[in-house]
């Protein structure tokens, strides 16, 4: 009998009309012959009020205490999701992650899987049971509560592909596919039908939250191919898989755009050997994670260093480098909250040339200043002032072509935006 993986969002489980639609999607997949594992997300918004709420409290709450509230959101919509179910007369069995088997390690709020026991799935698959696995939480060999970090039910989704050999991963979303760039900031953006890893991989890491960047990195991996789609409708998706030689044709598959950035910049820090080595070892010691670096040539014994962070480890990065040039003569620092990440991604970059000159000439033409540049092999990303950055985004996006006005609009949810 084949075997499907099916992932509901917040959207899609937001409230109990839709979870009842979602049941009904469940069963139809099940009538038609196929074993069905489900996994939920928790209904939309539950995830950030929870964290609110906690943030209300306590500032820097502990992660252990973080997961075991987060958790809960998922918990709700498995057990209303079977409920669903069960009044259909479909049988099925909620599992939390702990039960599905989802072992992961002790790094709370950013846990890693590190095995899945899969027994408590495979046996009511075999009493001809849906089972339903509350996506984005597992457990650690102590068995503590542990989440798998933003958007990762869609991790659970794919891993659990994987291991259960699943003929068919489907991710069903509020809008019905990958799009050139996120629909609800460039509205004529087009449905990409086939993207590799590659490329999902740089738009999720890049800021399109289609997909959780981690949940791709494991289909890259373990060669899990899945489909992004709509559970509001019928239409195709997007297929995610290896690249073929054809997908090289086209230069620019799509454009992300990230505001969760900041610039963090160290004005006249000595120009010396080991300076940089410090700076970011005092980092990284911190935890904080930084992206893109720019150091300016040095003038009279001093130079400039540039990095950007996330905006939730802006403060971190402050007070580390505040603690670390405590004398004036070492430098001081700026930090920027007010700065976006725009990214062209393609693998048709690795043989075509012009895309920087095209980047750059589109935001030239709209006045909008380059603060910092970086590339890969298949991306280019360029931080530039917030404010500006959705229209830049869709200047850029109309740049490269990847418009199409004569296609129907984009649709999020049920209705098509405007
Ligand atoms: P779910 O709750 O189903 O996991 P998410 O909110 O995490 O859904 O992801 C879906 C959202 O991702 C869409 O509503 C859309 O606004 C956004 N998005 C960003 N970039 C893209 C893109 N390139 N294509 C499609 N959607 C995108
Ligand atoms: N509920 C979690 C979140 O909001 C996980 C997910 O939706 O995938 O991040
Ligand atoms: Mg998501």
């Amino acid at each position: 009998m084949p075997r499907i993986v099916q992932k509901f969002g917040g959207t899609s489980v937001g409230d109990v009309d839709r979870i009842r639609k979602v049941a009904e999607r469940i069963k139809k997949t099940r009538d038609e012959g196929n074993e069905v594992v489900v996994v939920v997300s928790a209904r939309s918004g539950v995830t950030n009020e929870l964290l609110a709420r906690a943030k209300q409290l306590n500032p820097d709450p502990a992660r252990r205490e973080m997961d075991m509230l987060l958790a809960v959101g998922e918990q709700e919509t498995i057990a209303l999701t079977a409920m669903a179910l069960h009044a259909m007369e479909v049988p099925a069995v909620s599992r939390t992650g702990a039960q599905a088997g989802i072992l992961t390690d002790s790094a709370h709020t950013t846990a890693r899987i590190i095995r899945i026991n899969t027994a408590n799935i495979e046996e009511p698959l075999q009493e001809n049971h849906v089972v339903i696995v509350a996506g984005f939480q597992g457990v650690d060999d102590l068995g503590q509560i542990t989440t798998l970090g933003r958007g990762g039910s869609d991790l659970s989704a794919i891993a659990l592909t994987y291991v259960l050999k699943a003929d068919l991963c489907q991710i069903f979303t509020d809008v019905d596919g990958v799009y050139s760039a996120d629909p609800r900031i460039v509205p004529n953006a087009r449905k990409i039908p086939v993207i590799s890893y590659d490329e999902m991989l740089e738009l999720a890491s890049m800021g399109s939250k289609v997909m959780q960047s981690r949940s791709v990195e494991f289909a890259k991996k373990f060669g899990v191919v899945f489909e992004v789609r709509s559970s509001f409708n019928q239409n195709p998706g997007t297929i995610v898989k290896e690249e073929a030689s054809s997908m090289e044709d086209v230069v620019v598959r799509g454009v992300a755009l990230d505001k969760n950035q900041t610039k963090v910049t160290i004005s006249g820090i000595p120009d010396q050997p080991g300076t940089a080595a410090g700076v970011f070892q005092a980092l990284a010691e911190a935890g904080v994670v930084v992206d893109m670096i720019v150091q300016n040539v040095g003038r009279q014994g001093k130079a400039n260093l540039t990095f950007t962070v996330t905006r939730d480890d802006a403060e971190r990065a402050r007070k580390t480098i505040e603690t670390l040039i405590a004398d004036e003569e070492e430098g001081s620092v700026t930090v920027e909250g007010d700065v976006a990440k725009l990214s062209v991604v393609g693998v048709g970059m690795r043989t075509h040339s012009g895309v920087a000159s095209t980047l750059f000439k589109a935001l030239a033409e709209e006045s909008v200043n380059i603060q910092l540049i970086s590339t890969s092999e298949i991306k280019i990303s360029v931080v530039i002032e917030e404010s500006r950055s959705d229209e830049a985004l869709r200047k850029v996006h109309g740049a490269f072509g990847l418009e199409q006005e004569a296609l129907p609009k984009p649709q999020i949810g049920n209705s098509p935006i405007a």
